[in-house]
Parts: structure tokens; sequence; C-alpha cells
């Protein structure tokens, strides 16, 4: 039965419409889905915004309606790849295959003999944390780019104000 539960991990810094994407098809392809947030243990950094649990909050939203049984799993990281997937393992409901586009992630999975699948990269240019953190820190529209409920919170926690003032320079 657990070949029809799936892994997707990511850091979601933030969620954003690129992931929905990859969830929403994910989930006509398998009966449960275990969502691992990676990088777990960091947060306040301009590339790692969001606390664990406010990340879980976004894809809490944004899934109400997925449609399939998930479970969002923080995880911290360890420092040491080659039992990175032993470690994973140990914190998620046991799987059979594992859905990624990230080479270091595909790359583990498969050393370990876990299947892994690939999927179409949505609109890469514009989905994609990097891009999104950048225009935040610009000034330039990013809410079309993520759930309007991420929106909702990333506003309701001072996202905003949080990534220009820890991207900002001691002041005297
Ligand atoms: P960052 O730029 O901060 O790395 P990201 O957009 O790559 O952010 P991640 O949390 O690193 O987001 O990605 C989680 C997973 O989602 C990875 O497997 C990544 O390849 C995939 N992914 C990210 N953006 C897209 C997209 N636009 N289309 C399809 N898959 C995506
Ligand atoms: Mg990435």
């Amino acid at each position: 039965m657990d070949s029809r539960r799936a892994f997707y991990i990511g850091r979601f810094q933030p969620y954003h419409l690129g992931h929905q994407t990859v969830l929403e098809s994910i989930a006509h392809e398998v009966d449960e889905i275990i969502i691992g947030i990676g990088s777990a243990q960091t947060s306040h950094e301009q590339d790692d915004l969001f606390t664990a649990g406010e990340r879980v909050l976004m894809m809490t939203r944004a899934l109400e309606d997925l449609g399939v049984k998930h479970y969002i799993i923080p995880i911290e990281d360890i420092q040491r790849n080659s039992v990175w997937v032993s470690h994973i393992i140990s914190m998620t409901p046991p799987f059979k295959v594992v859905y990624s586009n990230n080479p270091l992630v595909i790359r583990l999975f498969e050393e370990a003999g876990i299947e892994v699948r690939q999927s179409p990269m949505y609109q890469r240019e514009q989905y994609s944390g990097t891009e999104i953190r950048r225009r935040m820190l610009a000034g330039e529209g990013w809410e079309s780019l993520v759930p309007s409920s991420t929106v909702d919170i990333i506003k309701e926690i001072g996202g905003l104000e949080r990534l220009k003032l820890i991207s900002g320079r001691d002041s005297i």
C-alpha cells in the first residue's frame, strides 16, 4: 500500500505556485503525499526567511483543497549527505516513491534504491523561491507568484519587513 504514498521535499522559502502545481499533479498519481520541509531549523536569514512553523501554515492553508491525504513534516539538516536518506526515513511515514527536481536529492534517493520521479519545471524564471525573495527585497511585485493564502500569511507575520531588516547593515 505504501507504493501509493509519495515523498516530496523542499525548503519552501516561501511556498509558491510552482510547488502548488507540482503537488496538484502528484495528487493525481498517488493516494497520499508526505511533504518534507527541509532546513527546518533555519529562519530569519536572507535565503531562509520563514520558520518551519510559518512554512507549515503556508502549506496547510494552500493545500486545504488538494483532495489527497497529506502529512507536512519539518526536517532539520544533518550536514551529512551520506546518511540523509536514513534521516528522512526515520522522520516520515513509509513511502516507496520520491518526487524531486533537485539533483542532489535525486542522486541520494537513487543511491538508496528508491524510485525518483521528476516533474516538468513550471515557468521556472518566475516560480522560484530565489526570484520571489529578490522581488520582495527590490520592492517589485511578487504576490502573483504565490497562493493568496501565502500572501496573507507573509503580511500577517511581517515577512517583508523581516527580510528588509535582516538584509540591512548594522546601524550606527
Ligand atoms: P530556492 O530558489 O530558494 O531554491 P525553489 O523555488 O527551488 O526555491 P525549493 O523549496 O528549493 O524551491 O523546491 C522544492 C522542490 O520544488 C524542488 O524539487 C524544486 O526543483 C521544485 N520546484 C521549485 N520550483 C518549481 C517550479 N517552478 N516548477 C516545478 N518544480 C519546482
Ligand atoms: Mg531550490
